[in-house]
């Protein structure tokens, strides 16, 4: 099982990210026609270019300390994990060493006294 075939995820985020900005990436002859024929890579790279865009700023990355415990989803594969706060944000299990974003999926909207206050106001 090589991978070799495929282009490397890395690459894929680099392009995505270089999409964005003037020029200077350049994906290889082969990897460009790569791109054209394979479903796989298009795919990846349309999930981190959709990553990129979304620019989820307020969403908390790999590497960073989860700040309030709960169930996360990341934003490339969809894995929910559940992440208790202090802990580190893992990489995407099937995109290790790459950039990821994990959302927080709110299963318990419970109304808090603050909110309750703010509404009363408006
Ligand atoms: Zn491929
Ligand atoms: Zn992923």
């Amino acid at each position: 099982m090589t991978d070799a075939l495929h282009i490397k995820a890395f690459r894929l985020f680099e392009l995505s990210q270089a999409s964005r900005q003037e020029g200077g990436f350049q994906l290889t002859e082969w990897e460009g026609e790569h791109l054209q024929h394979c479903e796989e890579c298009r795919e990846l790279s349309a999930v981190f270019s959709r990553q990129i865009s979304e620019r989820p700023a307020a969403l908390p990355r790999n590497g960073e300390i989860n700040p309030k415990d709960g169930l996360y989803k990341n934003i490339c594969c969809g894995f929910e994990v559940y992440i208790p706060a202090g802990n580190v944000f893992p990489d995407c299990q099937r995109h290790a060493n790459l950039p990821t974003a994990w959302k927080r999926i709110d299963g318990d909207p419970i109304p808090r006294a603050a909110d309750l206050n703010q509404k009363r106001s408006a």
